[in-house]
């Protein structure tokens, strides 16, 4: 892969993994119940949140999900952008050819090409 790509993808992994640390660390803030609740009666007053408690419940679950998606996903990012530093970056792990251009555009994480994806999909990889 040439330089200036790389560069390229290890800025767009970068600003991925930004947005989704953000992403995390507003519902870790909803897991945690520091939605207005922390300071008791005070911060009860300057909620927004007036929601019932069945509401509450479904959002707890509803968060917990996702974050634990969102966890997983960080991972291969995170995962990515150690690829790009030691220059394996782009190299698919199953048939050790390269993953085309347009693909890791898509998924810039992707460690595999499409031909091997397909193949770890059906299970014969
Ligand atoms: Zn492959």
């Amino acid at each position: 892969m040439r330089k200036t790509d790389l560069q390229r993808f290890r800025k767009l992994l970068m600003e991925e993994k930004e947005r989704v640390m953000h992403s995390m660390a507003d519902h870790h803030k909803v897991i945690r119940g520091l939605d207005g609740q922390e300071g008791g009666a005070t911060g009860k007053a300057h909620s927004n949140h007036l929601a019932d408690q069945g509401t509450d419940e479904f959002q707890y679950e509803a968060t917990i999900q996702f974050a634990s998606t969102e966890g997983r996903y960080l991972y291969h990012i995170e995962e990515a952008l150690s690829r790009v530093e030691d220059g394996s970056y782009g190299k698919c792990e199953g048939c050790a050819g390269h993953i085309a251009l347009p693909r890791l555009r898509a998924v810039p994480h992707a460690r595999l090409c499409i031909e091997c994806k397909e193949k770890e999909e059906e299970g014969t990889l």
